[in-house]
């Protein structure tokens, strides 16, 4: 039997919480994608996580905390650490900081690294758990690993639904795109992850930023990021201004196909807010066999762009 609740059910997050505290897997909504939790302090339950999602062991986790004062307890943060997250959290910004000396996350879950990516989201519902749980939440993204991610409950696939304890059902997440993660811990703070805080945003709070060439640099800086991911099961035809009668065509504004078998369109009025929380419904939605492969417009690389960009490109590297 499924076990799903509704996040506005009374005692949701208690249930949820209790789920945790006993080493269960819960999942949940998060302003970015649905989150796949377990105590991000007990071994075996994130170890768990990593089993059910097929996940990598070198890939290691999204640290989800409360506030940035259960944040202090797990990573240093120094001045500008502090700056940043009182400036973006709660919101969908991940930081990549020194593990603190007393941190009791486990070390499987952060992949062995002497740094920690941690995140406090907006989300109510997301919000209202990690309250109630008032410890760590290693959560990374509700699906096998590689694929597209889940942002309404029912994307969660039968093959995940059956190994979790709770799925909490909040409904669509408000902006469907993972977090923007930045590492903190060199002198200059850098992009790993292209996400829902645009590099704009970014430079505007802190001045230069650097983003990191995952592609050029033999340091793996944030393990996980250099595979295919994201992944659709038909291939992806990148910046198609025309799509074959045999294809399913992902379009965005003006630029849209008559010939396609389908045609899907992002935002009609090119805004990419709307294109960044369409993007995974849609793939899923064209991911179809009938289709031979989904061409996909080209995206403006500016604002939430680049983390559109990001992930159609790693989507479409092939297996
Ligand atoms: P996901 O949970 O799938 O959204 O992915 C989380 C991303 O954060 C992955 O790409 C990880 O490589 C990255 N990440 C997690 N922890 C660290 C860390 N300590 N240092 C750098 N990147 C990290
Ligand atoms: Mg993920």
């Amino acid at each position: 039997m499924i076990n799903k609740l509704k996040t506005s059910t009374a005692g949701a997050s208690y249930k949820a919480a209790n789920i945790l505290n006993k080493g269960g897997i819960v999942a949940f909504p998060t302003e970015t994608v649905y989150g796949l939790g377990a105590d991000a302090r007990n071994e075996e339950a994130v170890l768990k996580v990593f089993r059910v999602k097929k996940r990598p062991s070198f890939n290691p986790l999204i640290i989800h905390l409360a506030d940035i004062e259960l944040a202090k307890r797990q990573a240093e943060f120094n001045a500008l650490a502090i700056y940043v997250a009182e400036v973006f959290w709660p919101g969908p910004l991940t930081l990549v900081l020194p593990r603190a000396s007393d941190c009791n996350v486990s070390r499987i879950a952060c992949a062995g690294l002497k740094t920690l990516a941690l995140r406090v989201p907006e989300n109510p519902a997301a919000q209202d758990l990690l309250t109630t749980f008032s410890g760590p939440i290693a959560a990374p993204s509700a699906n096998i690993s590689g694929s597209v991610s889940p942002t309404r409950a029912d994307h969660i696939s039968d093959s995940l639904l059956d190994k979790t304890d709770l799925i909490l059902d909040g409904g669509p997440c408000k902006i469907g795109l993972e977090s923007t993660v930045l590492d903190l811990t060199v002198d200059q703070p850098r992009i790993l992850r292209h996400g829902a805080i645009p590099l704009e945003s970014l430079i505007e709070k802190l001045g230069d930023i650097k983003e990191y060439n995952h592609s050029s640099n033999t340091e793996i800086k944030s393990p996980g990021l250099l595979r295919r991911h994201y992944a659709t099961n038909q291939p992806l035809r990148l910046n198609a201004i025309t799509a074959q009668p045999n294809e399913a065509y992902l379009a965005f504004g003006d630029c849209t196909s008559k010939n396609a078998a389908i045609v899907r369109n992002l935002s009609e009025s090119g805004d990419l807010s709307e294109a960044a929380n369409k993007l995974f419904l849609l793939l899923r939605e064209l991911d179809m066999p009938k289709y031979e492969s989904i061409a996909v417009a080209p995206i403006p690389n500016e604002g939430l762009g680049r983390a559109i960009n990001d992930r159609l490109e790693r989507a479409a590297v092939k297996s």
